[in-house]
Formats: structure tokens, sequence, C-alpha cells
């Protein structure tokens, strides 16, 4: 075993190697370095297991195919493009919302060249960067004013942190939610220096349980959106209006955190039963702060939006965690051309990606899905098995959980030895990867998550994922 060894080749030789290939030559020598190394690595690795039989296996002939893809692979940005065939839309681990072509042409635009960030135009003095969008935030929301921070779990920060700090909130058992990752509202309301006052039970809770914990130090009146669940069954919750005449005849500011806030009525507009109110009627309902994300529904950037009432706002604009919390000039271009496109709700509904695939005709899908799945027929002749068959999609992002959208789904059942979940698997680690769920021994894609002009990626992700899968009795 030690005798092979001896047969590794050299680094030098290595670097020669991929010196002369034109697309790895281009890299930063210091990477390709290390990726040799680490091929080396491996290479040792296999000796020492016994997989290497004889010093042939160690020939720079056999090696270097080997070597290349190694190299070409661990080059890649580790934060990259990913096709998305899994029917969530606004998917939290693939990146939430895609942003309208408008947008992108706007982040551009802001991060190549200088800009009036914070310049007005008609004074030559320093302005305000929230100037940009705040006008146009409460056009569509009809509030007297607004504020952007980083995303929403800040927004929620910044509010409670002006509002309460060092004084009592009061939030309805059945809304102390976790959102994902570590948010937690009452975790989020400790760290904001405010004191959690429950109230009700877990699936209930009456107005009266609101007034009762009403003391000379309630700070807030508080109600937060359950997003990612929904208590069934024998509930109550008490409606924004009431809470609204209690707040108003206390003197307490009534605050709702909507999460995944809407501007779009997918009810009225696309005839979806989701019953959520806008972040319109919210407004009009009267509370006197609303927050919610940019990237849920909304289909913008990362951002935190708060709206509201002037005399609030003011107050959070002021707040020093404001300028810890701000948004990047990124996210203004972004988020100002995503809002623009709200100003007419047919063209965001159209040119928004996250509301074009909430509001996908079942007719469109199933001819999305049949286009997808004549071209798979063509490229995996032989491969798999692939029809299209009814199912489900979600909307995601903790928005409208349980709520079924059907879609037309590619459904590939693989040829022996192929099993779904190894060609699952392999198309993580594709060009461009691709991500699609395992149902019945298939594996589904939901075109209502893909682009048409993704479709010949796929195809090319599910020939190198087959490759990837398919047991080679050369190379156990
Ligand atoms: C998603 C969500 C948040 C956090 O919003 P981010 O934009 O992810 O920071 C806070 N509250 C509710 C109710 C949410 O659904």
């Amino acid at each position: 075993m030690s005798a092979l060894f001896r047969h590794l080749p050299s680094m030098d030789r290595l670097l020669r190697h991929l010196a002369d290939d034109p697309e790895l030559s281009a890299l930063p020598r210091a990477l390709v370095r290390d990726l040799a190394d680490a091929f080396l690595d491996l290479l040792r690795e296999e000796i020492r297991a016994g997989a290497v039989r004889d010093e042939s296996d160690l020939s720079m002939e056999r090696l270097l195919p080997r070597l290349l893809a190694f190299v070409r692979r661990g080059a890649r940005p580790h934060f990259r493009r990913v096709l998305n065939a899994t029917g969530v839309v606004i998917h939290t681990n693939l990146g939430r919302s895609c942003l309208a072509e408008a947008a992108t042409r706007a982040v551009t635009d802001a991060c190549r060249n200088y800009s009036n960030l914070e310049f007005d135009l008609s004074t030559g003095a320093r302005g305000s960067r929230y100037a940009h969008v705040e006008k146009l935030i409460c056009r569509i929301t009809g509030a007297e004013a607004a504020l952007v921070v980083n995303n929403n779990a800040a927004a929620v920060l910044i509010v409670l942190d002006t509002l309460a700090k060092g004084r009592e909130v009061v939030v309805s058992r059945g809304q102390l939610v976790e959102i994902g990752g570590s948010f937690r509202i009452p975790d989020v309301m400790r760290r904001s220096g405010a004191e959690l006052v429950e109230v009700g039970a877990t699936n209930r809770t009456h107005l009266r349980d609101y007034e009762q914990a009403i003391t000379e130090n309630t700070g807030m009146l508080l109600k937060v959106h359950c997003s990612n669940f929904r208590i069934i069954g024998f509930t109550k919750e008490v409606p924004l209006e009431d809470l609204v005449s209690l707040g108003r005849a206390r003197g307490i500011p009534v605050v709702e955190d909507l999460g995944s806030g809407s501007f779009f009525d997918f009810r009225q507009a696309a005839g979806l039963s989701l019953e959520e109110p806008t972040v319109q009627r919210t407004v009009a309902s009267g509370a006197d702060i609303v927050t919610f994300s940019g990237d849920k529904v909304l289909g913008g950037p990362q951002a935190g939006i708060i709206v509201g009432r002037a005399e609030w706002i003011d107050k959070i604009k002021k707040n020093p965690l404001n300028r810890a919390l701000r948004i990047d000039k990124m996210t203004l271009a972004a988020l100002e051309a995503t809002l623009r496109l709200y100003l007419d709700p047919e063209r965001a509904r159209a040119e928004i990606p996250t509301l074009a695939m909430i509001t996908a005709a079942p007719n469109e899908l199933r001819a999305k899905a049949r286009a997808l799945a004549a071209r798979l027929r063509t490229a995996l002749a032989g491969l798999a098995g692939v029809r299209v068959a009814p199912g489900v999609s979600r909307v995601g992002g903790g928005s409208f959980p349980e709520f079924d959208l059907p879609t037309s789904l590619v459904e590939l059942t693989p040829a022996a030895p192929v099993r779904a979940e190894n060609l699952r698997q392999a198309l993580l680690a594709t060009d461009p990867p691709l991500v699609g769920r395992v149902e019945r021994g298939a594996l589904m894609l939901d075109p209502r998550t893909l682009r048409r002009d993704e479709f010949p990626l796929v195809a090319e992700a599910l020939a190198q994922g087959f490759a990837a899968a398919t047991p080679n009795p050369d190379n156990p």
C-alpha cells in the first residue's frame, strides 16, 4: 500500500494540467491550489481505504477527468442559483421571493452607480433614504406614515423598543408564535425590554381578557398574525376593530404584526379563497402600527415595513436602533421598483413573480407541466417514466398555512437501478442544483415555481442527476 503513495502525481503536475484547461485557468491560483491539495488528500484517503488497486489507477490519464470535475465543482461559488421545483412559492430556504424584472434592473443601477440615496436633488442638501419609498407605501396602504427596516423581525423589535420598553405588552396566548429559526415573539419582547402579559387561553381569547390585563403600565396591545399555523375548532380571536376601540378608550397604541402582509386582494382579484386581510384593510381598521415583511407575499426584497400613525412612526424613526437596522441601497431600489408595480394591481400580478406564481391558473399550470414533461421524455428517454398528475402547491413563507393551491405535477419514476430518493439527492449537486420532492417512489416537479425559460436547465440538471445516481460498476 505504501508503495502506491509514491505513485501519486505531484502538486506541480496537477497544477500544470489545470492551467491547460481554458475554463479553470481563469480561476484564482490560490483557490485552484487548495482544490488540488484536497484532491490529493482524497486520493490518499482512497489508498488507505484500499480503493486503489494498482498504480495504473493513479495514472494521469485515469485521474485527469476526475481532477477536472473535482476542481470545477469545488470552484463554484457557494451561494448560487437553485431550480425550485417544490411548488412552495415563498420557500424560506430557497431565498423566499424572486424579484420582478423592474426591481432587478433598479438594483443593478443602484449598485453600479452613485445615487441620490441620502441627497435631496431639489435642494442639493442632505436627504433621507426613507423619503424615496415613504410616500409610495402610504399611497398604497392608506397609512399616515411609513418606515422600512432590515426585515420584519427588526420591525417588531424596534416597534417594541420604542413604544413599550420597560412597559407591559398585552398579547393573546394563542399568538405567541415561533416563526422559525429562533424568532419567537416572547423572546423578541424580552430583548426589547418589554414585559409580556399573556391573556386568554391557547384557543380562545375574549375582549374582556385584554381589558382586565390593562394597568397604568400597559404600553401596547399587540396582535400577532398566526402565520405558520392554524388554530381550528373551538376558537375565538378578538377582531382588530374591537382591540382598536379598547386601545382608543384607554389611550394605548394597538399594534399588529401581520408577518406576511399582502397589498393584493387574492380573493377579489384572483378568486382564491385566501382569507387574509390585506395591509390596506388592517390599516383601515384603525391599528396604530402595522408591520410586515417585504419578501413574503409582497414579493419584494428582504425588508420590514412599518406603517401607521405619524406620531408613533416619528418616534420610531428617531430611535437609535433605526440606524443599526436600516436598509441598504440595493434593498431600497428593489423595494421602490416593486412598490411602483402595485400602483396598478394587474401589473403587480403579472410582473411580480410571487404574485404571478400564487395566482397561476390551473390550465396554465397544466400546459406548463405538459411542456416540461414532453421535454423530459425526449431528454431522459428510457431513464424514467414521465407523466403529468394532479397535485398541490403551497404559498409558503408562513403565509396561508394549510391552504392547498391545485397544480399539475410532472411525475418522474426512475427506471431501475436508480431510485427516486437517490435521484433527489444527486440533484442537489447538479449545475444548477434542482430541488424537488419524492412521493410514491417518484420525483415530483411542480411547474408553478419554475419559469419556462428554466426548463432547459431542468432537463440538463436531470441528465446530470441520472448520471450521478446510476451505480457505476467501474467505480463502486
Ligand atoms: C415572518 C414573520 C416575522 C419575521 O419576518 P422576517 O421578514 O422574516 O424577519 C415576524 N412575524 C410574523 C408574524 C411573521 O410571519
